[in-house]
Protein backbone atom coordinates (compact mmCIF):
# COMPACT_ATOMS: atom_id res chain seq x y z
CA UNK A 1 0.00 0.00 0.00
CA UNK A 2 1.42 3.63 -1.11
CA UNK A 3 1.78 6.02 2.27
CA UNK A 4 -1.17 7.76 0.27
CA UNK A 5 -3.17 5.43 0.82
CA UNK A 6 -1.98 4.21 4.00
CA UNK A 7 -5.51 4.88 6.06
CA UNK A 8 -3.69 4.99 9.30
CA UNK A 9 -1.74 8.46 7.90
CA UNK A 10 -4.58 9.93 6.68
CA UNK A 11 -6.02 9.48 10.36
CA UNK A 12 -2.66 11.12 11.22
CA UNK A 13 -2.79 13.92 9.03
CA UNK A 14 -6.69 14.92 9.22
CA UNK A 15 -5.77 14.52 13.70
CA UNK A 16 -2.90 17.14 13.40
CA UNK A 17 -4.76 19.65 11.60
CA UNK A 18 -7.77 18.78 13.46
CA UNK A 19 -6.05 19.51 16.97
CA UNK A 20 -4.51 22.65 15.24
CA UNK A 21 -7.29 24.80 14.17
CA UNK A 22 -8.51 23.98 18.05
CA UNK A 23 -5.44 25.56 19.62
CA UNK A 24 -4.35 21.70 21.01
CA UNK A 25 -0.97 21.28 22.07
CA UNK A 26 0.83 18.38 20.31
CA UNK A 27 1.42 16.90 23.89
CA UNK A 28 -2.32 16.79 24.79
CA UNK A 29 -2.96 14.54 21.95
CA UNK A 30 0.54 12.58 21.56
CA UNK A 31 -0.86 9.35 23.22
CA UNK A 32 -3.92 9.61 20.43
CA UNK A 33 -1.22 9.01 17.51
CA UNK A 34 -0.28 5.07 19.21
CA UNK A 35 -3.11 2.94 19.54
CA UNK A 36 -2.69 1.34 23.29
CA UNK A 37 -2.50 -2.20 22.41
CA UNK A 38 -2.24 -4.23 19.10
CA UNK A 39 -2.32 -8.13 18.93
CA UNK A 40 -1.40 -10.16 15.74
CA UNK A 41 -2.64 -13.61 15.49
CA UNK A 42 -2.31 -16.79 13.17
CA UNK A 43 -5.81 -18.81 13.07
CA UNK A 44 -5.68 -22.41 11.99
CA UNK A 45 -8.34 -23.67 10.34
CA UNK A 46 -9.36 -27.10 9.75
CA UNK A 47 -11.05 -27.02 6.05
CA UNK A 48 -13.94 -29.28 4.99
CA UNK A 49 -10.91 -31.10 2.96
CA UNK A 50 -9.33 -31.78 5.31
CA UNK A 51 -6.54 -29.54 4.91
CA UNK A 52 -5.50 -26.89 7.22
CA UNK A 53 -5.28 -22.93 6.39
CA UNK A 54 -3.33 -20.69 8.58
CA UNK A 55 -5.34 -16.72 8.51
CA UNK A 56 -3.62 -13.30 9.76
CA UNK A 57 -5.80 -11.81 12.06
CA UNK A 58 -5.54 -8.69 14.69
CA UNK A 59 -7.57 -6.86 17.73
CA UNK A 60 -5.85 -3.39 17.67
CA UNK A 61 -7.15 -1.11 20.98
CA UNK A 62 -6.87 2.30 20.17
CA UNK A 63 -7.83 4.19 23.30
CA UNK A 64 -9.77 3.45 26.78
CA UNK A 65 -9.47 6.91 27.95
CA UNK A 66 -13.39 7.02 28.05
CA UNK A 67 -14.29 3.38 28.75
CA UNK A 68 -13.82 -0.25 27.75
CA UNK A 69 -12.49 -0.27 23.61
CA UNK A 70 -15.11 -0.77 20.79
CA UNK A 71 -15.52 -1.53 17.27
CA UNK A 72 -16.20 -4.21 14.90
CA UNK A 73 -14.59 -7.24 13.11
CA UNK A 74 -13.53 -7.25 9.35
CA UNK A 75 -13.06 -10.26 7.50
CA UNK A 76 -11.80 -9.63 4.17
CA UNK A 77 -9.45 -10.19 1.65
CA UNK A 78 -7.44 -6.52 2.01
CA UNK A 79 -7.47 -6.96 5.86
CA UNK A 80 -3.84 -5.30 7.19
CA UNK A 81 -2.67 -3.94 10.26
CA UNK A 82 -2.22 -0.29 9.17
CA UNK A 83 -6.36 -0.31 8.18
CA UNK A 84 -7.09 -2.15 11.38
CA UNK A 85 -5.12 0.66 13.40
CA UNK A 86 -6.80 3.23 11.17
CA UNK A 87 -10.21 1.64 11.86
CA UNK A 88 -9.43 1.54 15.45
CA UNK A 89 -8.69 4.94 15.85
CA UNK A 90 -11.95 6.21 14.14
CA UNK A 91 -13.67 4.13 16.58
CA UNK A 92 -12.51 6.28 19.71
CA UNK A 93 -13.27 8.90 17.59
CA UNK A 94 -16.85 8.19 16.80
CA UNK A 95 -17.95 7.06 19.85
CA UNK A 96 -16.28 10.47 21.42
CA UNK A 97 -18.49 12.32 18.86
CA UNK A 98 -21.74 10.85 19.88
CA UNK A 99 -20.57 11.16 23.42
CA UNK A 100 -21.43 7.54 24.14
CA UNK A 101 -18.53 5.66 27.07
CA UNK A 102 -16.41 3.91 24.72
CA UNK A 103 -12.85 4.03 23.89
CA UNK A 104 -11.93 2.78 20.08
CA UNK A 105 -10.70 -0.70 18.69
CA UNK A 106 -11.34 -3.16 15.29
CA UNK A 107 -10.36 -6.19 14.38
CA UNK A 108 -10.05 -8.04 11.29
CA UNK A 109 -8.99 -10.94 9.82
CA UNK A 110 -7.13 -11.41 6.24
CA UNK A 111 -9.70 -13.75 4.32
CA UNK A 112 -12.42 -13.87 1.47
CA UNK A 113 -15.15 -15.04 3.63
CA UNK A 114 -17.20 -15.94 0.25
CA UNK A 115 -14.56 -18.75 -0.27
CA UNK A 116 -15.53 -20.39 3.22
CA UNK A 117 -18.13 -22.73 3.57
CA UNK A 118 -20.25 -21.97 6.51
CA UNK A 119 -18.61 -24.50 8.73
CA UNK A 120 -15.29 -23.07 7.53
CA UNK A 121 -16.47 -19.43 8.80
CA UNK A 122 -17.81 -20.95 12.02
CA UNK A 123 -14.35 -22.88 13.02
CA UNK A 124 -12.21 -19.92 11.51
CA UNK A 125 -14.52 -17.16 13.87
CA UNK A 126 -14.24 -18.96 16.67
CA UNK A 127 -10.39 -19.77 16.88
CA UNK A 128 -10.14 -16.06 16.41
CA UNK A 129 -12.20 -15.26 19.69
CA UNK A 130 -10.35 -17.99 21.47
CA UNK A 131 -7.17 -16.11 19.86
CA UNK A 132 -8.25 -12.82 21.00
CA UNK A 133 -9.99 -13.72 24.30
CA UNK A 134 -7.49 -12.22 26.61
CA UNK A 135 -8.10 -8.76 25.85
CA UNK A 136 -11.89 -8.54 25.13
CA UNK A 137 -14.95 -8.82 27.55
CA UNK A 138 -17.19 -6.98 28.36
CA UNK A 139 -15.89 -4.57 30.50
CA UNK A 140 -12.54 -4.45 28.32
CA UNK A 141 -13.49 -4.66 24.33
CA UNK A 142 -16.75 -5.52 22.97
CA UNK A 143 -16.49 -6.40 19.26
CA UNK A 144 -19.06 -5.74 16.63
CA UNK A 145 -19.74 -6.48 12.84
CA UNK A 146 -18.29 -4.39 10.16
CA UNK A 147 -17.10 -5.58 6.44
CA UNK A 148 -18.19 -9.42 5.79
CA UNK A 149 -18.96 -10.23 9.16
CA UNK A 150 -22.76 -10.09 10.41
CA UNK A 151 -24.63 -10.99 13.36
CA UNK A 152 -24.41 -15.27 12.78
CA UNK A 153 -20.40 -14.49 13.57
CA UNK A 154 -21.20 -12.54 16.51
CA UNK A 155 -23.67 -15.08 18.05
CA UNK A 156 -20.54 -17.51 16.98
CA UNK A 157 -18.43 -15.23 19.11
CA UNK A 158 -20.39 -14.46 22.08
CA UNK A 159 -21.03 -18.36 22.24
CA UNK A 160 -17.05 -19.13 22.19
CA UNK A 161 -16.24 -16.58 24.87
CA UNK A 162 -19.36 -18.09 27.29
CA UNK A 163 -18.22 -21.83 26.48
CA UNK A 164 -14.30 -20.56 27.76
CA UNK A 165 -15.93 -19.16 30.94
CA UNK A 166 -18.01 -21.47 31.93
CA UNK A 167 -21.79 -19.27 31.05
CA UNK A 168 -23.43 -17.34 28.94
CA UNK A 169 -22.15 -13.57 28.61
CA UNK A 170 -23.87 -11.82 26.20
CA UNK A 171 -22.29 -8.30 26.60
CA UNK A 172 -18.56 -9.36 25.03
CA UNK A 173 -20.40 -8.84 21.64
CA UNK A 174 -22.63 -6.41 20.38
CA UNK A 175 -24.55 -6.60 16.83
CA UNK A 176 -25.91 -10.15 17.57
CA UNK A 177 -29.47 -11.77 16.85
CA UNK A 178 -32.41 -10.77 19.64
CA UNK A 179 -32.80 -14.68 20.26
CA UNK A 180 -29.10 -14.32 22.07
CA UNK A 181 -29.01 -11.04 23.42
CA UNK A 182 -29.19 -8.75 20.22
CA UNK A 183 -30.90 -5.78 20.67
CA UNK A 184 -33.77 -4.72 17.71
CA UNK A 185 -32.89 -2.34 15.53
CA UNK A 186 -29.13 -3.11 15.70
CA UNK A 187 -28.70 -4.43 12.61
CA UNK A 188 -30.57 -0.90 10.52
CA UNK A 189 -28.80 0.84 12.70
CA UNK A 190 -25.80 2.09 10.69
CA UNK A 191 -28.02 3.11 7.99
CA UNK A 192 -30.42 4.46 9.62
CA UNK A 193 -27.98 6.62 11.17
CA UNK A 194 -26.66 7.97 7.77
CA UNK A 195 -30.35 8.39 7.09
CA UNK A 196 -31.01 10.84 10.48
CA UNK A 197 -27.93 12.69 8.79
CA UNK A 198 -29.15 13.09 5.48
CA UNK A 199 -32.45 14.28 6.10
CA UNK A 200 -30.98 16.67 9.08
CA UNK A 201 -28.43 17.91 6.69
CA UNK A 202 -31.66 18.74 3.84
CA UNK A 203 -33.54 20.24 6.58
CA UNK A 204 -30.99 22.71 7.97
CA UNK A 205 -30.59 23.76 4.30
CA UNK A 206 -34.19 23.22 3.66
CA UNK A 207 -34.66 20.95 0.82
CA UNK A 208 -37.41 18.99 0.15
CA UNK A 209 -36.08 14.77 0.28
CA UNK A 210 -38.50 13.90 -2.05
CA UNK A 211 -36.56 16.46 -4.47
CA UNK A 212 -33.22 15.06 -4.04
CA UNK A 213 -31.12 12.26 -5.97
CA UNK A 214 -28.87 9.79 -4.10
CA UNK A 215 -26.23 7.00 -5.40
CA UNK A 216 -24.60 4.58 -2.96
CA UNK A 217 -21.71 2.98 -3.58
CA UNK A 218 -22.29 -0.40 -1.37
CA UNK A 219 -25.28 -2.59 -1.18
CA UNK A 220 -24.01 -4.15 2.12
CA UNK A 221 -25.74 -4.33 5.03
CA UNK A 222 -25.12 -0.21 5.31
CA UNK A 223 -25.35 0.90 1.78
CA UNK A 224 -28.54 -1.14 1.64
CA UNK A 225 -30.46 0.13 4.19
CA UNK A 226 -29.67 3.33 3.69
CA UNK A 227 -30.85 3.27 0.70
CA UNK A 228 -34.08 1.59 1.56
CA UNK A 229 -34.59 3.93 4.32
CA UNK A 230 -33.89 7.14 2.07
CA UNK A 231 -36.36 5.91 -0.49
CA UNK A 232 -38.83 5.27 1.70
CA UNK A 233 -38.31 9.49 2.59
CA UNK A 234 -39.36 9.67 -1.09
CA UNK A 235 -35.60 10.07 -2.04
CA UNK A 236 -34.79 9.19 -5.37
CA UNK A 237 -32.01 6.51 -5.87
CA UNK A 238 -31.09 6.99 -9.07
CA UNK A 239 -27.52 4.86 -8.57
CA UNK A 240 -26.38 2.47 -6.56
CA UNK A 241 -23.30 -0.68 -6.71
CA UNK A 242 -21.55 -3.70 -5.06
CA UNK A 243 -18.38 -4.91 -5.75
CA UNK A 244 -19.34 -6.55 -9.17
CA UNK A 245 -20.64 -3.06 -10.68
CA UNK A 246 -23.41 -0.44 -10.42
CA UNK A 247 -27.11 0.33 -11.38
CA UNK A 248 -28.49 3.86 -12.55
CA UNK A 249 -31.65 4.58 -13.59
CA UNK A 250 -32.75 8.36 -13.91
CA UNK A 251 -36.46 7.62 -12.80
CA UNK A 252 -35.60 6.38 -9.92
CA UNK A 253 -34.17 2.50 -9.10
CA UNK A 254 -36.89 0.10 -7.37
CA UNK A 255 -34.65 -0.22 -4.29
CA UNK A 256 -36.81 -2.50 -2.49
CA UNK A 257 -36.95 -5.00 -5.24
CA UNK A 258 -32.82 -4.45 -5.46
CA UNK A 259 -32.77 -4.90 -1.85
CA UNK A 260 -34.51 -7.99 -1.71
CA UNK A 261 -32.05 -9.21 -4.78
CA UNK A 262 -28.91 -8.57 -2.61
CA UNK A 263 -29.99 -9.91 0.36
CA UNK A 264 -30.33 -13.04 -2.01
CA UNK A 265 -26.72 -13.48 -2.24
CA UNK A 266 -27.74 -11.60 -6.06
CA UNK A 267 -24.52 -9.23 -7.60
CA UNK A 268 -25.60 -6.26 -9.13
CA UNK A 269 -24.01 -6.65 -12.15
CA UNK A 270 -26.61 -10.02 -12.81
CA UNK A 271 -29.68 -7.72 -12.16
CA UNK A 272 -31.62 -6.87 -14.91
CA UNK A 273 -35.52 -4.44 -15.17
CA UNK A 274 -37.06 -1.91 -17.35
CA UNK A 275 -34.97 1.38 -17.57
CA UNK A 276 -32.24 -0.09 -15.35
CA UNK A 277 -28.67 0.02 -16.76
CA UNK A 278 -25.61 -1.11 -15.74
CA UNK A 279 -22.83 1.69 -14.86
CA UNK A 280 -19.07 0.98 -13.54
CA UNK A 281 -18.19 2.26 -9.72
CA UNK A 282 -16.27 5.21 -10.93
CA UNK A 283 -19.55 6.08 -13.21
CA UNK A 284 -21.12 5.75 -9.33
CA UNK A 285 -18.97 7.99 -8.26
CA UNK A 286 -18.78 10.39 -10.88
CA UNK A 287 -22.42 10.16 -12.14
CA UNK A 288 -25.21 12.89 -11.76
CA UNK A 289 -27.17 13.25 -8.26
CA UNK A 290 -27.60 15.60 -5.63
CA UNK A 291 -26.13 13.23 -2.55
CA UNK A 292 -23.38 10.78 -3.00
CA UNK A 293 -23.34 8.38 -0.19
CA UNK A 294 -20.02 6.34 -0.72
CA UNK A 295 -20.84 3.20 2.03
CA UNK A 296 -18.65 0.15 0.82
CA UNK A 297 -15.02 0.72 1.55
CA UNK A 298 -11.93 2.94 2.34
CA UNK A 299 -10.01 4.43 -0.38
CA UNK A 300 -13.04 4.89 -2.86
CA UNK A 301 -13.07 9.03 -3.64
CA UNK A 302 -9.66 9.49 -4.85
CA UNK A 303 -8.17 13.32 -6.27
CA UNK A 304 -8.99 12.03 -9.44
CA UNK A 305 -13.03 11.31 -8.23
CA UNK A 306 -13.05 14.55 -6.56
CA UNK A 307 -12.46 16.36 -9.21
CA UNK A 308 -14.97 14.94 -11.80
CA UNK A 309 -17.72 13.93 -9.05
CA UNK A 310 -21.28 15.93 -9.44
CA UNK A 311 -22.65 15.43 -6.31
CA UNK A 312 -23.67 18.72 -4.29
CA UNK A 313 -23.05 17.09 -1.13
CA UNK A 314 -21.05 13.54 0.45
CA UNK A 315 -22.38 11.53 3.32
CA UNK A 316 -19.39 9.01 4.65
CA UNK A 317 -21.57 5.96 5.32
CA UNK A 318 -18.30 3.79 5.08
CA UNK A 319 -15.00 4.30 7.06
CA UNK A 320 -12.38 6.65 5.68
CA UNK A 321 -13.73 6.65 1.65
CA UNK A 322 -12.35 9.56 1.01
CA UNK A 323 -8.48 10.33 0.51
CA UNK A 324 -7.22 13.26 2.42
CA UNK A 325 -5.87 14.51 -1.43
CA UNK A 326 -9.56 14.13 -2.16
CA UNK A 327 -10.91 16.20 0.59
CA UNK A 328 -8.58 19.08 -0.16
CA UNK A 329 -10.14 19.04 -3.62
CA UNK A 330 -13.95 18.45 -2.74
CA UNK A 331 -13.41 21.50 0.43
CA UNK A 332 -11.94 23.68 -3.40
CA UNK A 333 -14.67 22.86 -5.06
CA UNK A 334 -16.90 23.97 -2.22
CA UNK A 335 -18.53 20.12 -1.69
CA UNK A 336 -19.26 19.64 1.83
CA UNK A 337 -18.33 16.06 3.39
CA UNK A 338 -20.21 15.42 5.91
CA UNK A 339 -17.40 12.84 8.08
CA UNK A 340 -18.04 9.06 8.26
CA UNK A 341 -17.05 9.51 12.30
CA UNK A 342 -20.42 11.42 12.32
CA UNK A 343 -22.30 10.01 9.52
CA UNK A 344 -22.30 6.21 10.43
CA UNK A 345 -21.98 6.62 14.17
CA UNK A 346 -25.30 5.26 14.57
CA UNK A 347 -24.15 1.48 14.42
CA UNK A 348 -22.03 2.00 17.51
CA UNK A 349 -24.56 4.08 19.08
CA UNK A 350 -27.23 0.67 19.16
CA UNK A 351 -24.15 -0.93 19.71
CA UNK A 352 -24.16 0.62 22.95
CA UNK A 353 -27.95 0.44 24.06
CA UNK A 354 -27.04 -3.53 23.16
CA UNK A 355 -24.44 -3.55 25.91
CA UNK A 356 -26.62 -1.57 28.55
CA UNK A 357 -29.59 -3.93 28.03
CA UNK A 358 -27.52 -6.67 28.14
CA UNK A 359 -25.38 -5.98 31.03
CA UNK A 360 -28.91 -4.89 32.62
CA UNK A 361 -30.67 -8.06 31.50
CA UNK A 362 -33.85 -6.11 30.25
CA UNK A 363 -34.80 -5.58 26.34
CA UNK A 364 -35.95 -2.38 24.72
CA UNK A 365 -39.27 -1.83 22.39
CA UNK A 366 -37.81 -0.95 18.45
CA UNK A 367 -39.18 2.86 19.26
CA UNK A 368 -37.06 3.02 21.92
CA UNK A 369 -33.96 2.46 20.23
CA UNK A 370 -35.02 4.08 17.12
CA UNK A 371 -35.97 7.58 18.99
CA UNK A 372 -32.96 7.55 21.31
CA UNK A 373 -30.56 7.11 18.47
CA UNK A 374 -32.19 9.72 16.44
CA UNK A 375 -31.69 11.90 19.30
CA UNK A 376 -28.31 10.83 20.01
CA UNK A 377 -27.74 11.55 16.24
CA UNK A 378 -28.90 15.13 15.84
CA UNK A 379 -27.23 16.06 19.50
CA UNK A 380 -24.07 14.93 17.33
CA UNK A 381 -24.75 16.70 14.07
CA UNK A 382 -25.28 20.01 16.05
CA UNK A 383 -22.67 20.23 18.43
CA UNK A 384 -20.46 19.32 14.79
CA UNK A 385 -21.72 21.89 13.35
CA UNK A 386 -21.51 24.47 15.60
CA UNK A 387 -17.63 23.84 15.94
CA UNK A 388 -17.45 23.90 12.51
CA UNK A 389 -18.80 27.34 12.44
CA UNK A 390 -16.91 28.24 15.62
CA UNK A 391 -13.34 27.80 14.10
CA UNK A 392 -14.43 28.18 10.55
CA UNK A 393 -13.49 24.68 9.16
CA UNK A 394 -14.67 21.98 7.12
CA UNK A 395 -17.20 19.42 8.98
CA UNK A 396 -14.68 16.38 9.09
CA UNK A 397 -12.37 18.71 11.08
CA UNK A 398 -15.03 20.07 13.25
CA UNK A 399 -15.66 16.49 14.15
CA UNK A 400 -12.35 15.43 14.89
CA UNK A 401 -11.90 18.55 17.34
CA UNK A 402 -15.46 17.57 19.01
CA UNK A 403 -13.66 14.47 19.42
CA UNK A 404 -10.22 14.55 20.33
CA UNK A 405 -11.23 17.65 22.62
CA UNK A 406 -13.62 15.14 24.57
CA UNK A 407 -10.60 12.14 24.73
CA UNK A 408 -8.24 14.93 25.62
CA UNK A 409 -10.12 16.17 28.31
CA UNK A 410 -10.63 12.49 29.82
CA UNK A 411 -7.07 11.93 29.29
CA UNK A 412 -6.11 14.79 31.11
CA UNK A 413 -8.79 13.83 34.29
CA UNK A 414 -7.62 10.53 34.38
CA UNK A 415 -3.95 11.45 34.80
CA UNK A 416 -0.75 9.31 33.50
CA UNK A 417 -0.59 6.34 35.32
CA UNK A 418 1.47 5.69 37.43
P1 LIG B 1 -20.91 -5.31 3.98
O1 LIG B 1 -19.88 -6.37 3.89
O2 LIG B 1 -22.27 -5.67 4.47
O3 LIG B 1 -21.10 -4.62 2.55
C1 LIG B 1 -20.07 -4.05 1.80
C2 LIG B 1 -20.63 -3.68 0.43
O4 LIG B 1 -19.64 -2.99 -0.33
C3 LIG B 1 -21.05 -4.89 -0.43
O5 LIG B 1 -22.21 -4.54 -1.16
C4 LIG B 1 -19.88 -5.05 -1.39
O6 LIG B 1 -20.24 -5.71 -2.59
C5 LIG B 1 -19.53 -3.60 -1.62
N1 LIG B 1 -18.18 -3.36 -2.12
C6 LIG B 1 -17.02 -3.92 -1.70
N2 LIG B 1 -16.00 -3.43 -2.43
C7 LIG B 1 -16.54 -2.55 -3.29
C8 LIG B 1 -16.02 -1.71 -4.30
N3 LIG B 1 -14.71 -1.69 -4.56
N4 LIG B 1 -16.87 -0.92 -4.97
C9 LIG B 1 -18.20 -0.96 -4.71
N5 LIG B 1 -18.75 -1.71 -3.79
C10 LIG B 1 -17.94 -2.50 -3.09
O7 LIG B 1 -20.27 -4.16 4.86
P2 LIG B 1 -21.02 -3.04 5.71
O8 LIG B 1 -21.17 -3.54 7.09
O9 LIG B 1 -22.19 -2.54 4.95
O10 LIG B 1 -19.90 -1.91 5.78
C11 LIG B 1 -19.73 -0.95 4.73
C12 LIG B 1 -18.90 0.21 5.25
O11 LIG B 1 -19.56 0.80 6.38
C13 LIG B 1 -17.50 -0.15 5.74
O12 LIG B 1 -16.64 0.93 5.48
C14 LIG B 1 -17.68 -0.31 7.23
O13 LIG B 1 -16.47 -0.16 7.95
C15 LIG B 1 -18.65 0.81 7.48
N6 LIG B 1 -19.41 0.68 8.73
C16 LIG B 1 -20.15 -0.43 8.99
C17 LIG B 1 -20.88 -0.49 10.17
C18 LIG B 1 -21.80 -1.65 10.48
O14 LIG B 1 -22.54 -1.55 11.48
N7 LIG B 1 -21.83 -2.70 9.70
C19 LIG B 1 -20.81 0.56 11.10
C20 LIG B 1 -20.06 1.68 10.79
C21 LIG B 1 -19.36 1.73 9.60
Amino acid sequence: MSDKYNPYNNFLSVLKRAAQAVGLHENDYAALCYPERELKVSVPVRMDNGSVRIFEGYRVQHSTSRGPAKGGIRFHPDVNIDEVKALAAWMSLKCAVVNIPYGGAKGGVCVDPSTLSAAERERLTRRYTAMILPIIGPEKDIPAPDVGTNAQVMDWIMDTYSMMNGYTIHGVVTGKDPEVGGSVGRTEATGRGVMIVTLEVLRQTGQDPKKVTVAVQGMGNVGCTAAVLLHEKGCRIVAVSDVSGGLRCESGLDIPAIAAYVKKGGLLKDYDAPDVHHISNDELLTGACDILIPAALENQITASVAERLQAKLIIEAANGPTTVEADAVLEKRGIPVFPDILANAGGVVVSYFEWVQNLQELTWEEKDVNDTLKRVMVRAFNEVMEKSKKFSVNYRLAAYAVAVERICTAKKKRGIFP
